[in-house]
C-alpha cells in the first residue's frame, strides 16, 4: 500500500502524528498514517511554485497528453483503486468499481479535450490604433482540499481542470480517506514533471490550515462543510487568494400530484441513499403533493427497507456504512431528535448496527418545513417527506434553505417542470430524475453551498484567469 507523501520528485513518509485510518465496515484499523510536517508542507508549496514556471508554459496539447496518460493509468489500475476506495470508505465494491472508476477516468479525459478547445472573445481594434486580445492564463499554485465521501473522484474534479489550465497543485486528501490519493502519488510521480502535483495528507487544522494560509498559495479549492468554507474565506482574505468552494447541500425533491410515483420511488431509493446518503446532492428532502402523499410514503418505506447494505457478500450490497462512528452518531442524533416530535413518524430504519459504522436506510414521514430534519444537512441515509397542498408553497419551501446545490422536480406536466426549474434557486435542477452528473455539465452551488463549478468548461474557466493584452500600433 502506498503511504508516502509526494513532494516535488520525492516520495517520503510523513513525520508528524499518525492518524488512524479505519475500515468503516468493521471499525478495524487499516493503518496508522503519519501526517505531513510543517516543513514538508513548505517543501510541497515550494516545489509547486518551482514547477509552475515551466508547467504554466506548456501547450494545451502537452497538458492534454499528460492528462490522457493519467486517465489510462487509473483505468489500467481501476480494480486496485476500487478495492482501496471500498476498503477506506466502506463503499460496496460494485459502486466503487462500476460507477466511480469510469467517471473518474472520464474526468481526466474530458479536461484533456476541453483545454484544447477553449473559446473566447474576438481579438480586434476596440480603440482605434490598438489591438486587444483576451488570454486565459493559469492562476498559479492551487491548494486543493478534499472531503471523504468520494476521495478519488473529488481529486479528479479538482486536479483535472487545475492541471489542464496550467496550474500546479498541492493536494490534501481528507484525513479519513487518504489511501487512493496516496496511490495516485505514484502515478503522478511516474508521469508528471516534478512538483506539478504534490500530495500532503493530514488533518484540516494542521496540514490544511498551514496550506491555505501559506503565502505561496494563489488559489484555495475546497469541497467540504460550510464551516470549513468560511475558514477558507478567512484564510484567503489575508492575501486575497482566489477561492472555489463546494459546500454541501440539502436537495429538495418536489413531487407533483401528476408524477409517475413508481419512477419517483425508484429514483428516491437510488438517489436518496446512494453512498449511504453521504452525497451533497442526495435526494433527501421530499415535498409530496397531498393527493399522492400516502401512496408515496408507503412505497418509499417499502423501497428503503429493501435496500441491501450489510450483506456478508459485498457484491450484493447497494450501499455501505457511514464513514466514521462520529458521522453515524451524528446521523442517529438527527433522527432521534426528529423522533421526539409528535407529528413525525419514522416509517422504516432509524437504527444503528452493533458492528461497523452502519445506519439503516431511514424514512422520516410527516416532517414540517421548520423541522431540523428538513432544514439541516444530515449526510446519511435519511429521507424526510413533507406534505404540500399548494404547488407554489412547495417551491417556496424548497427555496427556504441556506443550501443551493441541487434539486429535482417530478411531474408529467412540462409547464410545471419549466416553472419550477426557473424558480428554484439551486445550481442544478433535474426533471423526473436526480443526481445524474456528466463531465460536460457544470456542478456547483448557489447560496451557502458555495460557488465555482466542478466538471465542464466552466470549471476550466474557474481555474484560469482572464487577461487583456493591448497592443498600440
Ligand atoms: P470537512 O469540511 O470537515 O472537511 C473537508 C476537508 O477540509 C478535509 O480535507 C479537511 O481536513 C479539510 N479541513 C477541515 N478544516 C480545515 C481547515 N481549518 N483548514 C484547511 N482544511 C481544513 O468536510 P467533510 O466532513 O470531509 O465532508 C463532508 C462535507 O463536504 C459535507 O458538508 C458535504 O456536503 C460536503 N461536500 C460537498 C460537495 C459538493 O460538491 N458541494 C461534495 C462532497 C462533499
Amino acid at each position: 500500500m502506498d503511504t508516502h507523501l509526494l513532494i516535488g520528485d520525492r516520495m517520503e513518509a510523513g513525520t508528524e502524528t499518525a492518524e488512524h485510518i479505519l475500515n468503516p465496515r468493521t471499525g478495524d484499523l487499516i493503518l496508522d498514517l503519519p501526517e505531513a510536517s510543517a516543513a514538508q508542507v513548505d517543501a510541497a508549496v515550494a516545489a509547486a511554485n518551482t514547477a509552475f514556471a515551466t508547467w504554466s508554459r506548456t501547450t494545451p496539447a502537452e497538458r492534454s497528453g499528460y492528462l490522457l496518460q493519467i486517465a489510462d493509468r487509473i483505468e489500467a489500475e481501476a480494480d486496485a483503486f476500487a478495492a482501496l476506495e471500498a476498503l477506506n470508505c466502506g463503499k460496496p465494491i460494485n459502486a466503487a468499481r462500476g460507477d466511480e472508476m469510469p467517471a473518474i477516468v472520464d474526468t481526466y479525459r474530458f479536461f484533456a479535450g476541453a483545454v484544447r478547445t477553449q473559446h473566447g472573445m474576438v481579438a480586434g481594434e476596440y480603440l482605434p490604433g490598438h489591438t486587444s486580445m483576451v488570454r486565459r492564463d493559469p492562476i498559479g499554485v492551487v491548494a486543493s482540499i478534499a472531503p471523504w465521501n468520494y476521495p478519488l473522484m473529488m481529486m479528479a474534479w479538482k486536479l483535472g481542470p487545475a492541471l489542464a489550465g496550467g496550474n500546479t497543485v498541492v493536494f490534501k486528501p481528507s484525513e479519513q480517506t487518504p489511501l487512493t490519493a496516496l496511490k495516485m502519488g505514484r502515478i503522478f510521480a511516474d508521469i508528471l514533471p516534478p512538483g506539478v502535483v504534490n500530495i500532503v495528507p493530514g488533518r484540516g487544522e494542521t496540514v490544511g490550515s498551514q496550506l491555505v494560509n501559506h503565502a505561496g498559495i494563489d488559489m484555495i479549492s475546497l469541497t467540504g462543510d460550510i464551516a470549513t468554507g468560511k475558514k477558507m474565506l478567512q484564510a484567503a482574505s489575508k492575501s486575497v487568494k482566489r477561492t472555489h468552494l463546494e459546500l454541501g447541500g440539502k436537495a429538495p425533491v418536489i413531487v407533483f400530484a401528476d408524477a409517475d410515483i413508481d419512477a419517483v420511488v425508484e429514483g428516491l431509493r437510488t438517489f436518496g441513499y446512494y453512498n449511504a446518503g453521504q452525497d451533497c446532492t442526495a435526494a433527501c428532502r421530499v415535498y409530496a403533493a397531498d393527493a399522492i402523499y400516502d401512496k408515496l410514503v408507503a412505497a418509499l418505506t417499502a423501497a428503503a427497507a429493501s435496500i441491501v447494505f450489510d450483506a456478508a457478500d459485498d457484491t450484493t450490497n447497494e450501499i455501505g456504512p457511514l464513514i466514521s462512528a462520529r458521522q453515524r452518531d451524528r446521523v442517529s442524533s438527527f433522527v432521534e431528535r426528529a423522533r421526539e416530535l409528535k407529528h413525525i413518524e419514522i416509517t422504516t430504519g432509524g437504527k444503528t448496527h452493533a458492528n461497523g459504522f452502519y445506519y439503516q436506510p431511514t424514512v422520516v414521514a410527516g416532517a414540517l418545513q421548520t423541522d431540523e430534519i428538513v432544514q439541516r444537512e444530515v449526510f446519511g441515509p435519511v429521507i424526510s417527506v413533507t406534505r404540500f397542498s399548494d404547488p407554489d408553497q412547495a417551491i417556496t419551501w424548497a427555496n427556504d434553505s441556506g443550501y443551493g446545490l441541487a434539486s429535482s422536480v417530478w411531474t408529467r406536466d412540462v409547464g410545471h417542470a419549466m416553472e419550477a426549474s426557473a424558480r428554484l434557486r439551486y445550481g442544478c435542477t433535474w426533471v423526473n430524475t436526480h443526481f445524474m452528473l456528466t463531465n460536460e455539465m457544470p456542478h456547483g452551488g448557489l447560496k451557502q453551498s458555495g460557488y465555482g463549478k466542478d466538471m465542464s468548461v466552466y470549471s476550466l474557466e474557474d481555474y484560469t484567469a482572464v487577461r487583456h493584452v493591448m497592443i498600440k500600433h
